[in-house]
């Protein structure tokens, strides 16, 4: 078995669901009290989050190279960055190691189009729904995809940092985002990706229309299998 290396933090309340998740896939693959090698590089988000809401991205791409680069030297197999909005500097992570970084837009795309759908709406922070890299990402693969409008993108980033990045989770938000999710299924979406790390704390299936698909689940998936290839 592989060891997985998280690049976390970013917040850590998302961060835990991989830790999770990773290591109940093991104990569901092999049984017993196995249980998954990991090895966390878990910052302060109040870094990471500065430096976003300044346009630093150069700077927080080198700082998090550099993290996968000291991951790598203590022996990971391949590189988990645990958050969508700072696959934005994904380049920079990948030319800092020679091990595999496992793509989240990847491993969603290829879920997507094993679901035989092709126009999907995306929620995540305003870098993730407003930027070029997600959807241009998922562009490549087949998949086209629907943000919501600007009041509901505000709404949907507010929720993330006032709320689900700092564990708190309510029901009005909820609603909020079965709201926004029903108007982009109204505007098209066969799906809707949940891509913020934490978002999938806030809503899942039973709050959607249409099938969801859960960054974190699956990008702990993707993990866990390259873990056992
Ligand atoms: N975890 C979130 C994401 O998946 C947002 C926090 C961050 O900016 O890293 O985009």
């Amino acid at each position: 078995m592989k060891r997985i290396g998280l690049l976390g933090g970013m917040s850590w309340e998302s961060t835990v669901e991989y830790y999770r998740l990773a290591n109940e896939l093991v104990r569901t693959r092999l049984g017993g009290v196995h249980s998954a090698s990991i090895l966390l590089d878990s910052m302060n988000f109040a870094i990471m989050e500065k430096l976003q809401s300044t346009g630093k991205w150069q700077e927080a791409g080198t700082m998090l190279a550099g993290k996968a680069s000291a991951l790598e030297a203590a022996g990971a197999d391949m590189i988990v960055l645990c958050t969508n909005t700072m696959h934005v500097v994904a380049d920079s992570i990948e030319r800092a190691v020679r091990i595999p970084v496992l793509h989240i837009v990847d491993a969603t795309a290829a879920r997507i189009t094993q679901a035989g759908l092709t126009r999907v709406g995306l929620l995540g922070t305003t870098f993730t729904m407003e930027r070029t890299f997600y959807r241009d990402r998922l562009a490549a693969a087949g998949v086209d995809v629907i943000v919501p409008e600007p009041a509901d993108r505000a709404i949907v980033h507010g929720i993330i940092y006032d709320e689900l990045v700092r564990g708190v989770i309510s029901d009005d938000s909820r609603a909020a985002y079965a709201a926004i999710m029903n108007r982009l299924v109204d505007a098209g979406a066969e799906g809707i990706i949940l891509g913020c790390t934490e978002i999938e704390m806030l809503v899942g299936p039973a709050d959607s229309t249409v099938p969801v698909f859960p960054t974190t689940r699956i990008h702990v998936e993707t993990a866990v299998d390259h873990a056992f290839h």
